[in-house]
Parts: C-alpha cells; sequence; structure tokens
C-alpha cells in the first residue's frame, strides 16, 4: 500500500487540503518574508505593526461589507478564546445554542459551566444534520456556527428574534459563504481557515449593539479575567493594537491574504470559488461507485468543507494515508467523528481545480488499494 506513488501530472499543484490550518498561499509568506526585516520582531505598540493591524481591520470590514457602526474587534487566542470572551462580556444571563458537532458544542459548554449564568437553552442534531435557533423569552444571546467544521453541515445566517444578540462561529464558513452581516451582531473567526492565514487571533465583527451590551455587562461589576475581557478588546483594537503582544506573522499574512481576497472581487468572488470547488467534489461524489457525500440533505452541504464518506470495502484511512506519502495532505475526517470519510477544506485560497485534481488522485488510490 505504501508504495502507491501517485503520478505528478494528475496530482493537485497545491496538496494542502485541510480544513485547519489550511493552506496558506506562498505569495503572502513571500510577502512576508520580503518585510521581515523591518517587520518581525519590532515592537507591537509602533507604527509599523500598527499600520499592519489597521490594514488587517480595514481588509475584513471591506470584505464583509461591514455595515455602519459595525467594527472589527481582535485578541489573541484564536476563537477558542473568544467563546471565554463571550461568555464573560457578551452573555448577560441566558443564552440559546444550537449544536451539531464539536465546534458549536464547545461553546455551549463554556456557558453551561459558566456558574454566574442560566443554563442555556441547548438544540441538538445528530452530526450530518443541522439544529436551528428559535425566538425564546428571557435570552439574550442566540449562537451558532456559519459552517461545522467537524462534519460539513452550513447552514444560513438569520436572525430568529428581535432582541437579543445574534452572534455566529464563522471560523471556517466565514469567507466561503454568503453572509448579510445585519443578520448578526457578531461575526467572529480566526485567520487560519477560510482566511488562508496563520492562526492565534481571534477577529470579530461587531454591531452597535454588541459592543454596546459589552460595555453594559463590564458596568455590572461582573468578575471578567483581564485577558478574557472585552471592552478592553475593544478599545485597543481601536488603537490598532491587542492587548498582548500578538503573533506579528499572523497579523500580516492575514491582512495580506484579506488585501488579495478583495483585489480578486471580495466576499462575492470568494463565495463563488468554494462553490465551484464544492460542485467538483459533491458531484464527483454522486458519481462515485464507492464514495457518497455524509450530508444527506444537499441545502445543508457545506461549501466550505466538504464530507465524503467511503463504502466499507474503501478505506478512506489508508486512502489518506497514501494520499499523504504522496504529498497530499490532511484530508483525514474529525477524529471524534468516528466515520470512514475523508475531509476536504473548499476554502476560497485552494484551486478549484486542485478540489478536481484530488478526486482523480483518490480513484488513481482506491483503483490500486
Ligand atoms: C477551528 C474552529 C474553531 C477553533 O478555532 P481556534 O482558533 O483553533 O480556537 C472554532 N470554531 C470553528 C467553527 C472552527 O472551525
Amino acid at each position: 500500500m505504501s508504495d502507491i506513488r501517485i503520478p505528478d501530472p494528475i496530482k493537485p499543484v497545491d496538496g494542502r487540503f485541510g480544513s485547519g490550518p489550511s493552506k496558506v498561499r506562498p505569495e503572502g509568506v513571500e510577502s512576508l518574508s520580503a518585510v521581515s526585516r523591518t517587520f518581525l520582531g519590532t515592537s507591537h505598540r509602533q507604527r509599523t505593526v500598527k499600520d499592519q493591524v489597521a490594514r488587517l481591520r480595514r481588509g475584513l470590514a471591506e470584505f464583509f461589507a461591514a455595515p455602519d457602526g459595525y467594527e472589527v474587534i481582535l485578541s489573541n487566542g484564536g476563537t477558542s478564546a473568544f467563546w471565554e470572551v463571550a461568555t464573560f462580556g457578551l452573555i448577560r444571563d441566558k443564552a440559546q445554542f444550537t449544536e451539531f458537532g464539536e465546534f458549536g458544542a464547545k461553546f455551549a459548554k463554556a456557558a453551561t459551566d459558566a456558574p454566574f449564568l442560566s443554563a442555556p437553552t441547548v438544540h441538538r442534531a445528530p452530526g450530518g444534520q443541522a439544529a436551528f435557533l428559535r425566538a425564546e423569552d428571557g435570552v439574550d444571546v442566540y449562537a451558532q456556527v456559519h459552517n461545522e467544521t467537524s462534519t460539513g453541515v452550513a447552514v444560513p445566517v438569520r436572525r430568529v428574534a428581535d432582541d437579543g444578540l445574534l452572534l455566529v462561529d464563522a471560523t471556517s464558513g466565514g469567507g466561503s459563504l454568503d453572509v448579510d452581516l445585519r443578520e448578526t451582531d457578531v461575526y467572529y473567526l480566526a485567520p487560519q481557515k477560510a482566511l488562508g492565514s496563520d492562526g492565534g487571533i481571534w477577529l470579530a465583527l461587531m454591531s452597535p449593539a454588541a459592543i454596546e451590551r459589552a460595555h453594559e455587562i463590564k458596568a455590572t461589576g461582573r468578575y471578567i479575567p483581564q485577558f478574557l475581557d472585552l471592552v478592553t478588546a475593544i478599545e485597543q483594537s481601536r488603537l490598532e493594537q491587542t492587548y498582548n503582544t500578538p503573533a506579528l506573522a499572523t497579523v500580516y499574512l492575514a491582512a495580506e491574504q484579506l488585501d488579495w481576497m478583495n483585489a480578486q472581487g471580495g466576499l462575492a468572488w470568494a463565495v463563488k470559488r468554494s462553490a465551484e470547488s464544492a460542485a467538483a467534489i459533491y458531484g464527483w461524489a454522486d458519481r462515485s461507485t464507492y464514495a457518497t457525500p455524509f450530508v444527506t440533505d444537499p441545502e445543508l452541504r457545506s461549501a466550505a468543507v466538504a464530507t465524503i464518506d467511503f463504502a466499507d470495502e474503501v478505506d478512506a484511512a489508508a486512502v489518506a494515508k497514501v494520499l499523504r506519502a504522496n504529498g497530499v495532505v490532511d484530508t483525514e475526517p474529525y477524529r471524534k467523528l468516528g466515520r470512514n470519510q475523508l475531509r476536504v477544506a473548499l476554502y476560497p485560497t485552494i484551486e478549484p481545480s486542485d478540489v478536481t485534481a484530488l478526486t482523480v488522485c483518490i480513484d488513481y488510490v482506491v483503483e490500486r488499494l
């Protein structure tokens, strides 16, 4: 098995299909390299770095067409840190969550464990399906994922109630899936997925109502750890800096990537590209005798992350292993889902032609296993 050699001409040009961290464009890294002597290893309180934070915030607001009054807030720790930030700083008393995979579950757990909050309402659905938010009295925060990265299920972003903030985890969906930010109060993400950069920071597009909520909660005197204080993050972001030292390379790569994506045509372009990749892989799976999309409802099938089930007689883990040995990496499924499947990122950084090439490679390997 380990000596199956995939011929170079049928291989993707870039073999990175991981759902996170995901492919970073070599052009971004070269651009970072070109400025490295004046940028890396310099103070994050000085103009050189603050200009890049400003470029990143501007680029993100432009990319998502941030409505008037919405602000780009950022700090350290990735999306996982933001769940704690939101638990301390945005949920007044009771939240409502949907949970149909690992990532939705993690935020729900943070709020459930917080001793100063009421028990949240959690609507659950099994992996491969979706649960939806519903208007509920007494709920002051509604929370959903845009794309559940662990299962490849994507759901629309839509308000369900007139009051209560809507928080959307867009870590893998943001940049691959269409969104109208007026439908959300906080659209938050980390740059190592659809944004094609490196990890370590969280970014949140926040509505005026969300910013007001953060100040309101802080004013109640609730204990909030300094590192997780959203008001501090808001104040620091407005000064084009972070509370503590950020990964300078991550900031630069994300700013560079957003400029590139905006130059290509912004979110509309990105959504179209991911849709092209999605059509390539789901189309292949539909035609295949041994592969089928894991998500049975085509409406829920993600254009950010595709999950493809294999028939019992084909060992997906063995296929992923051969692909990896041939430089085509990170097609393994989400571990805890425990299925005989491959998972493939369709983020806009990835060439749709490379996704097609990947399907050709999978067929090549399966024929020879
Ligand atoms: C990857 C991912 C996260 C976690 O992001 P980190 O930056 O690693 O904390 C959260 N939510 C979703 C939907 C993700 O895909």
